[in-house]
């Protein structure tokens, strides 16, 4: 038996890197717009049609300019209209080997922006949710029905998780299939969710749960893919102590048992 281990130190919150997708995704529809706008000045016969794709392009552009409240009210529509121009653009990028950096600044958009929305009305109802092939391939601890069931060895990310869960209070769930944990998320209804997998299920479950802000933190594959992947816990509790209020301490701390 031992009592929960210090957990790891953590800094602030790292920036999001954005740039591209923000470029393309206002970008692009702001062009259209001003060149629409420039065609009306010259063109007089077609300036109505002219000014309604001048308008149209803008009306486009509007979503990215949201914050705070206003972005959590048409949270829905943002993320279907931005899933949209992510997988619309998805080919090119990876025809031009790009396609994780624009995955990964489309997820940095909208943690930017989750970020915002929550920075000064944090979240009271948070889900964390991981997936399974962070625990070591061959360890045999059952963490899938029971997270205490880890002996905290040290050898893959699920002790650090564990003891900071425990401390912390934490609400989360590991899962081994996506669509799981999208019911699960369903299931608990939370007003966040903070979610850490590989880019294509981080796009894929940003457009699959649209209506649930969530953060998202990249895995790193050392081994390729699904296999003892990887990711930082002190990443995961700065994204907590940032965006979620603290619960409350529990009375007395359960002591972990670990016999095996
Ligand atoms: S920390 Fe050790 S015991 Fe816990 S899940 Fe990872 S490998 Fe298994």
């Amino acid at each position: 038996m031992s009592e929960i281990r210090a957990l790891p130190a953590y800094g602030p919150l790292p920036r999001e890197r954005y740039g591209v997708f923000l470029a393309v995704r206002r970008g692009i529809p702001l062009g259209v717009a001003a060149m629409a706008f420039l065609a009306a000045a010259f063109h007089l016969e077609g300036r109505g049609w002219w000014m309604l794709a001048g308008v149209a392009g803008i009306a486009v552009a509007w979503p990215t300019f949201l914050r705070g409240e206003a972005y959590r009210r048409s949270r829905t529509a943002i993320m279907r209209w931005d899933g949209l121009w992510a997988r619309a653009i998805r080919p090119l990028a990876r025809w031009l080997g790009q396609e994780d950096a624009w995955i990964l600044s489309f997820c940095g958009w909208h943690n930017h922006r989750v970020r915002e929305a929550f920075m000064h009305r944090k979240a009271r109802r948070a889900l964390i949710l991981l997936p399974h092939c962070i625990q070591l391939a061959r360890c045999k601890a059952g963490i899938l029905d029971d997270l205490q069931a880890c002996y905290d060895c040290g050898k893959c990310p699920v002790g650090d998780y564990m003891n900071a869960a425990i401390a912390s209070r934490w609400e989360g769930r590991i899962t081994n299939r996506s669509h799981k944990a999208y019911r699960e998320a369903r299931e608990y209804r939370p007003d966040l969710i903070v979610a850490v997998s590989c880019t294509d299920r981080l796009l894929k479950g940003l457009i699959k749960l649209p209506e649930t802000p969530s953060y998202v933190i990249p895995l790193t594959l050392p081994h390729g893919m699904c296999v003892d992947t990887d990711f930082s816990v002190p990443h995961l509790m700065a994204a907590m102590e940032t965006l979620v209020q603290p619960l409350a301490p529990p009375a007395k701390v359960q002591p972990l048992v670990r016999e095996a």
